[in-house]
This record gives C-alpha cells, sequence and structure tokens, in this order.
C-alpha cells in the first residue's frame, strides 16, 4: 500500500511516499481502506520526537486522526463487518484492563493505562489501509461524508470534551474561546454557542476573527494587539469569564487566568509552545478557580460528535484538502499557523 513513512525524526522532509506492506487484521481487529486523514498538530510532535512519554520504532506511518471503509475483519470481530463506514479512535484503549482502576470501564478509555495511539505507537492514517481494534472504532453517520469526518471528528470531539464534559459551559455563561482560528477553537466556538452561552473568541490575526464571528462568536479579541486580560474585563463590566478553552499555552494562558470570574473554569487541550507556565496561586485560591484539562476525548464523546455534526448542529471548518501525497506541506502550513481550521488529507 502507499503511505506516508517516516524512517528518522525531523522536519517535514522525513515524509516519504513509499509502498510498504499493508497490515493484516489479527483477532479482535479491523482493517479499514482510508478515504481521509486528518493533520494534527500531535502528528507534528510524532514526526519531530517531542513526545516525552512515547518512543516511535521506524519504519513509521504518521497519522492519529482520519476515517474510511472496513474492508477486512479478523477472527472474533462482531461489532463491525465489511463495507462499515468508521472511525478510528486514536487513543488506543483495551476496554478490559486489569489495573485496580479501569478508566475504561469509567468510560474514560482516553487516558486507559494499557496506552496505544494511532501514528505514535501503531501506525497512522496517513496510508491506504489502518488496522484497528474493534473496540476502537465508531460507526459513521451516513450523512456525514469522510472529508467532513475527517476534518472534524477529533477536534469537535475535544471541543466537547473541554467545553461541556470539564469546564461544563451553561446557558447564559460567558465563554473565552482562545486560538479560535484553531481546529478545536474553531469548534469549541461553535459548542459554546450551541449550549447557549456568549462567545469571546481570541486568536493573533484579524482574519481569523472574522471568520470566528462568522462562526457565532458575539465579540472577539487580537491577543497579539490587544492585552487579552484587559479587553474580556472590559467585554464583561470587569466581572471576568466564567469559562476559558484554552489551547495556546504561555501568556495567554496567563492572561485567561487573570480574564477569569470567581470560581470560573478552564480547560485545556494543549500548548503551542513550552509545556510550562508560571501561576499566580493567590489568584487561584482567591478567585476559587478550576483548572482542568483533557487528553483529546473518550470514545462517548466521539460518538456524540459525530452526531451533532451528522445533524448539521456543529459544521466542520475546512483549512484545506490536499492530496495524501502534500502530507509534508500540510504540515509546514499547520506550522506556520497560517490557517483557519482543519487540514485534511485525501487519500
Ligand atoms: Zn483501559
Amino acid at each position: 500500500m502507499k503511505a506516508i513513512v517516516i524512517r528518522q525524526h525531523g522536519g517535514p522532509e522525513v515524509m516519504r511516499a513509499e509502498e510498504i506492506a499493508e497490515p493484516r487484521p489479527g483477532p479482535g481487529e479491523l482493517l479499514v481502506k482510508v478515504a481521509a486523514a486528518g493533520v494534527n498538530r500531535f502528528d507534528i510532535s510524532a514526526r519531530r520526537g517531542d513526545i516525552p512519554y512515547a518512543k516511535v520504532t521506524f519504519p513509521h506511518v504518521l497519522g492519529l486522526e482520519g476515517c474510511g471503509t472496513v474492508v477486512a475483519v479478523g477472527e472474533g470481530v462482531s461489532a463491525f463487518q465489511a463495507g462499515d463506514r468508521v472511525v478510528p479512535i486514536l487513543s488506543i484503549s483495551s476496554g478490559v484492563c486489569r489495573h485496580e482502576i479501569c478508566y475504561c470501564a469509567l468510560g474514560h478509555d482516553n487516558i486507559c493505562r494499557n496506552f496505544d495511539k494511532l501514528g505514535l505507537t501503531l501506525w497512522g492514517t496517513y496510508a491506504e489501509y489502518v488496522k484497528v481494534t474493534q473496540f476502537n472504532a465508531v460507526r459513521l453517520p451516513d450523512t456525514l461524508s469522510f472529508i467532513d469526518a475527517a476534518a472534524a471528528t477529533v477536534a469537535t470531539a475535544t471541543a466537547w470534551e473541554l467545553a461541556i464534559s470539564r469546564a461544563k459551559v451553561r446557558q447564559g455563561e460567558t465563554a473565552l474561546v482562545n486560538a479560535a482560528g484553531g481546529a478545536v477553537g474553531s469548534s469549541a466556538v461553535q459548542i459554546c454557542k450551541l449550549a447557549g452561552a456568549r462567545v469571546i473568541a481570541s486568536a493573533g490575526a484579524d482574519a481569523k476573527l472574522e471568520r470566528a464571528r462568522q462562526l457565532g462568536a458575539d465579540a472577539v479579541v487580537n491577543y497579539e494587539r490587544q492585552d487579552l486580560a484587559e479587553e474580556v474585563l472590559r467585554l464583561t463590566d470587569g466581572r471576568g469569564v466564567d469559562v476559558v478553552i484554552e489551547t495556546v499555552g504561555g501568556r495567554v494562558l496567563q492572561q485567561s487566568l487573570a480574564a477569569m470570574a470567581h470560581n470560573a473554569r478552564l480547560a485545556t487541550a494543549g500548548t503551542v509552545g513550552r509545556a510550562k507556565v508560571e501561576i499566580d496561586m493567590y489568584r487561584l485560591l482567591r478567585k476559587q478557580l478550576w483548572v482542568t484539562g483533557t487528553h483529546f476525548a473518550p470514545k462517548e464523546t466521539v460518538k456524540t460528535a459525530l452526531r451533532l455534526l451528522g445533524e448539521g448542529k456543529l459544521r466542520p471548518v475546512i483549512a484545506e484538502i490536499m492530496p495524501l501525497t502534500e502530507a509534508g506541506r500540510a504540515h509546514q502550513r499547520l506550522e506556520s499557523r497560517d490557517f483557519f481550521g482543519n487540514m485534511v488529507l485525501q487519500v
């Protein structure tokens, strides 16, 4: 099969289109013919070798997002059959952990301790075929195209997990969504609106803020030109926001904490720069703030995201669709931060 293979860590130039052996589905596994793959910031970290808790073995196929059609099933597969349209779940869990706390059984399969990940410890979706266990696949709604599903599934599920499951945004509240032009941010703007909140979107470029307004943002702040905390406090009559959806880190995270109301909740799913941020503990305790995070999203949230995308209640935001062979250019564009939404590779 054709795949984008890396044989060492490095820049986009280490990604090469190669012909490699097709994976064979073992017991309980599905072989999926990939129709489209999403491009995630995590793929860039996997390419560079920047993931501290996991090691890539070479040759390796990148790609943790994607979707396609089941073409073969291994022994003992009961949940799927050839012809089913599916999305593989990127965080591979067993569903039957032997640890004393089984996060899978609690519905938190995204933090399963039997941890494997597509495109990191397993071959990923930048290929004609990908192998996945039946526990780690979800059926696609008929109304959702492969391109839309590849673009929006992970971003929407992660944003839902942040806004609804973790930060618990409610009707009548005000939410600040940082990096509103990003994959997660552009979904989070829509989800917070759907939940009935007033949304303040932030980004580092005015063109992205204009797009965020089209997605439903009520107010916008350019955190490169304006003081984020000052602007958000001005927009909320000095009260601050109830919820922050954060994916930037650094100064933007610090200013977001300064822009939070008492008892407000901040949920994060990532950082663009360094992972470590200095936090003013007095601010945290005086305002009784909640700071939480999520590692992508559990399977049940992926199902919720797919249902809402299929019903058209949430919309995929596509920056560009490219052929698989241009995966290197997709990474360059993602690293440039000059895009709005999600990049998709057509396989
Ligand atoms: Zn588990």
